[in-house]
């Protein structure tokens, strides 16, 4: 059949820290509505490359395309406005807030501060603002959080707090969704539910997924393409079932 049209294009991306190359030369494509999961042992880059396809750490060399525009460079919230969101690996909710409030601040990273969208918000007054509300409490629902809907958020078990981060990442309509180690500090029953939201966002919300994931089962489970970094560099990529038995995955899972 026809392939989709890669919507993240990251070509021969480079980035150091003092003398260790995190990543060095790494080409990475995402067709549109795919799952790809970057797997790899602690330390070969996975975490770097989210960082750099965000914009938190420019890259030193290289580029990355999002849906054919040039996007090297951007600051974050460029980024995020223009349609990719991101979860941590260490989770980055706001302490204090409710899992509402720190849901609604998803939403608005689309929204960016400045004067034209201040008189704009000022015009579309309180139609917009229900708008958001509403659609925030949708995902709520969702992603099943309604009964914790207005608890702080560092009151939740890691397993839940997790499920709010996806919540706020989902809350600003990406058709990228980078998902940096989810299912970490999880157990077995957080792990299935994580697994199945995911793939809802992926089919029913029609989000492309890039999964970073340090466990091979997991990425296994629900991955079409898998790409293997080791030390900075792609080792092996391919379909899944391919990769469990490509010696220099298994190297480098021993080795790591
Ligand atoms: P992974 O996510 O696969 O565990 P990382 O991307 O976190 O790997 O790290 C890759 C390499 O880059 C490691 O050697 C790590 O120590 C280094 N590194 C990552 N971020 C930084 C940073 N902010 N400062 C210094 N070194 C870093």
């Amino acid at each position: 059949g026809v392939q989709a049209p890669y919507v993240l294009d990251c070509v021969e991306i480079q980035r150091s820290f003092g003398g260790i190359k995190a990543l060095d030369g790494v080409t990475i494509r995402v067709r549109a509505g795919s799952i790809l999961g970057v797997v790899g042992p602690n330390g070969s880059g996975k975490t770097t490359l989210v960082n750099v396809i965000t914009g938190f750490y420019p890259p030193q060399g290289g580029r990355i395309l999002f849906d054919g525009q040039d996007v090297t460079g951007l600051r974050p919230h460029r980024i995020a406005s223009l349609g990719i969101a991101r979860t941590f690996q260490n989770l980055a909710l706001f302490r204090g807030m409710s899992v509402l409030d720190n849901v609604l601040l998803g939403r608005h990273v689309r929204l960016r501060p400045g004067v034209l969208s201040t008189a704009l918000y000022w015009w579309w007054g309180q139609g917009t603002e229900v708008r958001h509300r509403r659609e925030v409490e949708e995902i709520i629902d969702y992603l099943q959080l309604e009964g914790v809907r207005q608890e702080p958020v560092e009151l939740l078990p890691i397993g839940l707090q997790k499920r709010v981060e996806l919540a706020r990442a989902l809350a600003a309509k990406p058709r990228l969704l980078i998902l940096d180690e989810p299912m970490a500090g999880m157990n077995q029953e957080e792990k299935e539910y994580m697994a199945r939201f995911i793939l809802d966002a992926h089919d029913e919300l029609g989000c492309t997924v890039v999964l970073i994931e340090h466990h091979m089962d997991v990425v296994m489970a629900l991955c079409e393409e898998l790409v293997v970094l080791d030390h900075g560099s792609v080792i092996a990529e391919g379909p899944p079932e391919l990769m469990r038995a490509d010696p220099k995955v298994i190297t480098a899972y021993v080795a790591g």
